[in-house]
């Protein structure tokens, strides 16, 4: 386990006296909830859930509920997967000790569990007892041109709500089994309007009183929403008004704002730099006068509508310099990275706020 030694400790516990900007860490796994925890990030800014799915005996049972036709089989099948998603975030909340914890639903699109070889729907026929006609019918009907811009994140948490449910319960039963107790948050991917925020905040709602009725224990959590189309940046006082928190998704904001693929333009965009089109790649350097000016709207929009909603960015620029000032500059609450950038972002952060007071960065500070 990375941990950083005691002077450069010193130097980050100054620099958090110093900074005025709030650093998290995105962390899919308990191996990098311990690295943020050990670099002391003050949370959880993202937890990608999708990952949690793809161990053998839960793609198993995935699978199966994408082959379910009824509502319920479909549930019936997702309480299978209860357990282990609710020790996955029992785990995650027990090495953060009590920081906050985001979990980001399921965002990917369904046909990402299945298999695409002609040998692995062999396979999924024979242990579903399908016939191969029906396994190759329902993943055809899953497959989309675009599936990026397909059915995926809210859209599928919209139309197959028992994913998003078993989700849900999973976060609340987990947070009422921590010790010490934790308020989760909740967030909801790809949101693209005021109405799937309404929709599922009910949905998320009603599992949450069942589970303090079921369980006798009172809790609370906050649901929060992923800023990551343009329309969400557009709507943000809307949106706001159903969230407490905003986390703006740069990976996908760049994507959709250039309309330009995050996958393959790595393909040119070097020689698209070297041609002087582009001054950087907008997915490496937060592009301040496009994707910055949907944050900077986005921001003051959400905040004129609730003044007390929380702002951040968990896209990939959350641990770059420039873009931490930019976010301060936003008023922005924390900014979300790699584990891995938390030093460097709780750094940057420091030297940010004392240049904005204007001190000298040379003097130590008075402790
Ligand atoms: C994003 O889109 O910026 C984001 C953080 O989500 P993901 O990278 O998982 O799409
Ligand atoms: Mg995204």
């Amino acid at each position: 386990q990375p941990e950083p030694d005691a002077s450069f400790r010193t130097i980050l516990a100054w620099a958090d006296e110093r900074r005025d900007i709030g650093v998290r860490a995105n962390c899919d796994t308990p191996a990098e909830a311990a690295v943020a925890a050990g670099f002391e990030a003050e949370g959880i800014g993202l937890c990608r859930t999708e990952h949690m799915f793809f161990d053998k005996a839960r793609l198993t049972v995935m699978r199966e509920m994408i082959f379910a036709d009824d509502p319920a089989d479909r549930a019936a099948a997702l309480k299978q997967l209860l357990p282990v998603q609710r020790s996955d975030f029992l785990e995650i909340f027990r090495i953060m000790a009590g920081k906050p914890v985001t979990i980001r639903l399921l965002d990917p699109p369904l046909h990402e569990f299945l298999p695409h070889d002609r040998q692995g729907k062999l396979d999924l026929a024979a242990s579903l007892d399908l016939p191969m006609a029906r396994v190759e019918a329902r993943i055809e009907a899953l497959s989309e041109v675009n599936p990026m811009l397909g059915l995926r994140g809210v859209r599928l948490g919209i139309l197959v709500p028992e994913i998003y449910e078993m989700q849900a319960r999973a976060i609340f039963e987990a947070a009422i089994g921590s010790a010490p107790r934790v308020t989760p948050e909740v967030m909801i991917p790809l949101v693209s309007s005021r109405r799937e925020v309404e929709i599922v905040k009910a949905r998320i709602e009603a599992v949450a009183a069942q589970v303090r009725t079921e369980s006798g224990i009172e809790f609370d959590y906050r649901l929060g929403v992923m800023v990551e189309t343009p329309r969400a940046a557009l709507r943000a006082d809307e949106i706001a008004e159903y969230a407490s928190f905003l986390s703006f998704g740069t990976n996908d904001l760049t994507q959709m704002t250039y309309g330009l693929s995050r996958d393959d333009a790595g393909r040119f965009m070097s020689a698209y730099v070297a041609e002087g089109v582009f001054p950087e790649d907008p997915f490496l350097q937060l592009d301040v006068d496009g994707v910055g000016e949907l944050l900077t709207m986005g921001a003051n929009r959400a905040r004129a509508a609730r003044r007390d909603v929380t702002l951040s960015i968990c896209g990939e620029h959350g641990g770059d310099p420039d873009s931490i000032a930019f976010c301060r500059h936003a008023g922005f609450d924390y900014v979300s990275c790699s584990p891995f950038r938390v030093p460097v972002a709780r750094m940057a952060a420091a030297h940010l706020a004392i240049r904005a007071r204007g001190e000298t960065t040379t003097a130590p500070p008075r402790r």
